[in-house]
């Protein structure tokens, strides 16, 4: 078939080179003469102009020369998405001009019926002879502007306002009607202009196509390019010029050409020869990151879906995306294969067939690959992990289809590979030499996920049988027996769930779908059936049902679900666990909708669905008296309210379960935002901030009892474990890590079979070889597994690096850690070694800059170092080195400062100071600086406050700094001037931070007095909002940096992990606030008095 088309083609382009093709020279010449512009008329050929460029509008108008202006001509005029053209006559194929529509700014109705065309350069006017024709040309152009400016790409790069994509340009001259062009040779076409200038003003004179062209050499500088419609002779400047203009046509003319060669070699895959979404034949289009074959109708809804979603391209016209690896990709997929994944399960009566209607047609590709409706989900579907790690596996396969698959079942394209030299999928496709799987990664690289299923009524209708308990009075969460069960036929229809005996009986009961206010999918073996689900409904019924096999379940729980989500949410969450609605303080209308699946939380409040990683929790309380809980994570908090229905107690206990067990494998632990188990990353702190010192650290194993306590506190809830120095000595904290690792469940290296192949590893005599399979088993670890082994080998690197201090050399350290993660009783010699080797390569295994480690333990020696000079006598110490910028944060600004537990904010300043060698001036005010990394926002560190606690506080990445303070001098003054009677009230722009999006700023009355901060929604008089004891709010300068802040003068207002944002309008309003506060914080003593200062500066 193919190779007929071109047959055809060929046979098609000889006829019309033999055809005689006449040319009106006079018509040509006159006009010329008349109004400068060039005639290429040709012989008549009807209906070619319309049907090849899908005309917007054509019709007569009558239009100015440009520049004299005064005799009207009579054109036929023609507008597509692209160009205005006009010409002599409807019948003609070559235009006189040819207007880009993107270098056109806008379109004018001027009255005297005539409407005009502006450009940058030119003003275009025609005019007509009837209001409505001259409305509707407006209205046409000016929607054909806008649909030009919105269209992502243009199909034709050619008048990007000069930007051009051309491959051969320069003058000719043109034999009849003599005259200079500037030609322009871009993809298939060659383009004509009056003059390089015109080019660049996106005014042309006419385009030829050269699929149809021939071109010939005339001899003498001249040749010919014979059109179906007409024969041009060109004249060059010289006879080599005229060479390369025919070299250059020549190539234009068989690349067009051979793209059919794509067309021909893809078509050699039976499937391809149709449309693989309505089954038309010979499709010459394909969406290159989907990997199908379309025709032209579904390549158009195609393209409508944006380029995010499908990238869409010609087999003939973009000959250079087609690469060999692309054709490759396609030959190995075929529209059969992709379809297999795309069109698994398309019910007969949603096909689509040729003639579909457009309707029909964009429902049908919409719901094929934008919610994906039809297709076939991959195993691992809903776990990140397993797909990623899959994705990994697999591009390095040949299996095309698996990737197409994972990509677009949420496997995520940027994953980490867990191999430091090729870290994404793409990286490691290439270096296995799978070309056409880092083809088509590429193609996907800027695809959106696939998330969603469409919310379909057809979905969220059911019907079968189910197994219910009989009504009683026994809460249906209690056990039940095989003979409490009923057969019931059960039916989801029109937003009711019903069931009834039989499925021609009176129906036994049942509830509307928006009566239901929790699904809960239980785990497997709850009941003597073994799959069931629990549905409540608003007036506080549970029922239970139950079937055989999970998909029925599963089947039941998605379409009950779907009929009773909000879309927004049900797109971003799919198949879950437990869902519903909770009442929150949060959100206007205190309805918040959850659904819980795995660790991950979605709930949707006000049109916004926010994610929560429920085991990275900051806290999870229960108030005792209501039972109402709080969630508080990175980002926003969370009230839900307490509720007597039995739903309720469920979700407490779900949401409890899944924000971190200590009985749990390390991924099902409480973890910190760098997927490390609360428990270990608390441990590790605790040794490096009082250990790394301490001779025989991690050897010597504390008093027993006291670890088992701080275990059972972990287990219970780590969140919630705090302890001073003195509950316990570092080794017994040392040694609570040590039983943390060798009990957690399934270990670090996550089971014995896997601890099995590190130790093969070891075996390996090449030492490049070693590496590389750890790198390898690295990357197969689970994230938490692989981020809690990185955090513990970059903690014994340190602990190593200080061994003449601690004497825990990596030997040492090897013979303690390395039953402890193999979890064994320490008889293979293998174990010490994976350990020592850890630390030995820990850059290459982790995949860590070399500088950036060295410059960690540099820092850590010197100021070792300097202690030791110091106090040589005391080896062990409970202060602590902490790097304290001065002036600004930056690399190579850092001083050393060893932090004693009680010192004071004014001795860390001097000793900085004094260690930068920096002598204040009088006028000088020197601060030390709270600064919160990622958020804008400082706090001056009241001069007696204590260092340490702010530098190790919780939860927060902190820095200090130590800088001139800008506002003191004023801020004293000002209370100076106050005397006693220091307060301050009036209206602020104030804004409470729930999560990243919440930005509203609303007017409040603020009034700081006595030692309260009261807030009231209008006036003073106006009942109070909110207060706070003034003592307890910690005071910040600046906004969070994501916060967009009406002026510059912010305070941060933090509480017990809640932040409120006060805007002052002006550096004297702010001043004033701030200094109020301080005063009420410090009881009037805000800053030192000379003689303090004076005794820390000596
Ligand atoms: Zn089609």
């Amino acid at each position: 078939m193919a190779v007929k088309q071109q047959d055809l083609l060929r046979d098609m382009q000889n006829c019309f080179n033999h055809l005689k093709v006449e040319e009106n020279k006079t018509e040509t010449v006159s006009e010329r003469h008349r109004n400068e512009s060039i005639n290429i008329g040709c012989t008549e050929f009807p209906d070619y102009s319309e049907e090849v460029r899908s005309v917007l509008k054509a019709g007569w108008l009558e239009k100015t020369p440009p520049n004299s202006g005064v005799i009207y001509q009579r054109r036929w005029v023609q507008l597509d998405s692209e160009y205005l053209r006009y010409f002599q006559s409807p019948k003609e194929v070559y235009s006189k001009r040819m207007i880009s529509l993107r270098c056109v700014d806008k379109v004018v109705g001027v009255g005297d019926l005539k409407f005009e065309l502006h450009s940058q350069n030119r003003t275009f006017l025609f005019r007509a002879d009837k209001t409505e024709e001259i409305n509707d040309w407006v209205c046409c152009l000016e929607k054909a502007l806008s649909d030009n400016r919105n269209s992502i790409e243009s199909r034709n790069l050619f008048f990007k306002r000069g930007s051009v994509d051309f491959s051969f340009e320069g003058y000719l001259e043109l034999m009849s009607p003599r005259i200079k062009v500037y030609t322009i040779i871009s993809r298939d076409k060659l383009y004509l202009f009056k003059n390089r200038e015109e080019h660049f003003q996106g005014v042309g004179v006419t385009d030829i196509d050269m699929r149809m062209a021939r071109v010939k050499d005339g001899g003498k500088r001249s040749f010919t390019l014979t059109t179906p419609y007409r024969t041009f002779s060109f004249l060059a400047e010289s006879e080599s010029e005229k060479q390369r203009w025919c070299d250059s046509l020549n190539e234009c003319v068989s690349r067009s050409l051979s793209c059919d060669g794509v067309c021909e070699s893809l078509w050699r895959v039976v499937s391809n020869q149709q449309c693989a979404d309505c089954s038309a034949l010979m499709p010459e289009w394909a969406s290159i990151n989907l990997c199908v074959l379309l025709c032209e109708k579904c390549a158009g809804v195609h393209r409508s879906l944006g380029q995010n979603v499908s990238k869409v391209r010609s087999l003939k016209l973009d000959e250079r995306v087609w690469t060999d690896d692309l054709i490759r990709v396609f030959l190995q997929l075929g529209n059969a294969k992709a379809n297999t994944f795309w069109g698994a399960n398309i019910p007969p009566s949603e096909s689509l067939c040729v003639n579909a209607n457009d309707e029909h047609r964009l429902q049908h590709i919409t719901a094929k690959y934008v919610h994906g409706k039809y297709r076939k989900y991959h195993t691992l579907y809903g776990q990140q992990e397993a797909l990623d790690s899959a994705l990994c596996k697999a591009v390095q396969s040949s299996d095309l289809l698996e990737i197409l698959t994972l990509l677009h079942c949420g496997a995520d394209i940027k994953c980490h590979t867990g191999i430091p030299d090729f870290p994404t999928p793409l990286s490691l496709a290439k270096r296995s030499g799978q070309s056409a799987q880092a083809e088509l990664l590429t193609q996907n690289l800027n695809t959106e996920s696939f998330e969603s299923v469409l919310k379909d009524v057809s979905i969220q209708s059911r019907r079968g049988y189910l197994f219910k308990p009989a009504s009683s009075s026994r809460p249906i969460t209690e056990h039940k027996n095989k003979a409490d069960f009923a057969r019931r036929w059960s039916c989801l229809e029109g937003g009711v769930f019903s069931y009834y005996k039989n499925d021609h009986s009176k129906k036994c009961g049942g509830m509307k779908t928006s009566d239901i206010i929790c699904l809960s999918v239980n785990s497997p073996g709850k009941h003597v059936y073994e799959h069931t689900f629990e549905l409540y409904t608003e007036e506080g019924r549970g029922y239970l049902f139950g079937a055989d096999d999970a998909n029925t379940v599963r089947n039941w729980s998605k379409a009950i679900s779907m009929a009773m989500l909000p879309t927004a949410l049900f797109d971003i969450c799919g198949p879950c666990d437990r869902l519903g609605r909770l009442r929150c303080v949060e959100g206007s209308h205190g309805i918040g909708w959850f659904c819980l699946s795995g660790f991950k939380l979605h709930v949707l409040l006000e049109n916004t669905v926010q994610t929560i990683d429920l085991r990275k929790l900051l806290s999870l309380s229960h108030s005792d008296s209501d039972g109402s809980m709080v969630l508080v994570w990175r980002g926003g908090t969370l009230h839900v309210l307490t509720d007597r229905r039995p739903h309720f107690v469920g979700w407490q206990t779900c949401i409890q379960q899944k924000s971190g067990a200590g009985d749990q494998p390390l991924s099902h632990q409480q973890l910190t935002e760098l997927d490390v188990p609360v428990t270990i990353d608390r441990c590790l702190d605790h040794v490096t901030r009082y250990g790394l010192l301490s001779p025989g650290i991690y050897r010597k194993n504390g008093v027993n009892s006291h670890t088992t306590k701080l275990l059972e506190r972990f287990h219970n809830d780590a969140r919630s474990v705090s302890w001073s120095e003195s509950d316990f000595s570092v080794d017994d904290v040392a040694n609570t890590l040590k039983r943390f690792l060798r009990e957690v469940k399934d270990g670090v290296l996550n089971g014995q079979d896997n601890a099995k192949s590190w130790l093969k590893a070891a075996d390996l005599e090449d030492k490049t070889e070693r590496i590389y399979y750890y790198q390898n088993l690295l990357s197969n670890l689970p994230i938490v597994n692989r981020a809690t082994l990185k955090a513990l080998t970059h903690h014994l690197l340190s602990v190593q690096h200080l061994s003449n201090e601690n004497q825990m050399t990596k030997r040492n350290l090897g013979i303690v850690f390395g039953p402890t993660l193999f979890q064994t009783d320490g008889t293979d010699v293998k174990e010490p070694r994976v350990v020592e080797e850890l630390i030995q390569n820990y850059c290459s295994i982790f995949n860590v800059s070399e500088s950036e480690l060295l410059r960690q333990l540099n820092l850590t020696t010197a100021a070792l170092n300097k202690h030791k000079s110091e106090r040589p006598s005391s080896k062990t110490t409970s202060s602590i080195i902490c790097a304290v910028d001065l002036e600004r944060i930056e690399e190579g600004s850092e001083v050393l400062v060893q932090v004693g537990a009680n010192m004071t904010a004014v001795e860390l300043v001097s000793e900085v100071l004094d260690h930068k060698g920096v002598k204040p001036a009088n006028e000088d005010f020197w601060s030390c600086y709270e600064i919160l990394e990622k958020e804008e926002m400082d706090r001056m560190l009241h001069y007696h406050e204590k260092v340490s606690p702010v530098y190790f506080s919780p939860g927060l990445q902190c820095h200090l700094l130590v800088k001139k303070n800008h506002y003191i001098s004023n801020i004293l003054k000002y209370l100076e001037m106050m005397e006693e009677n220091v307060c301050k009230s009036g209206t602020l722009r104030v804004c409470e931070v729930k999560s990243e999006r919440s930005k509203n700023y609303c007017s409040r009355y603020c009034e700081l007095s006595g030692t309260t901060f009261r807030m009231h929604k209008e006036l003073q008089n106006s009942p109070c909002e909110r207060e706070w004891p003034v003592k307890e709010l910690k005071v910040y300068n600046g906004y969070r940096s994501k916060l967009h802040s009406p002026t510059p003068w912010g305070i941060t207002l933090a509480h017990d992990k809640q932040q409120w944002y006060l805007c002052c309008d002006n550096e004297d309003e702010f001043i004033e606030w701030t200094a109020t506060f301080f005063s009420i914080q410090y009881d009037g003593d805000i800053w030192p008095s000379p003689l303090v200062m004076q005794s820390h500066n000596s």
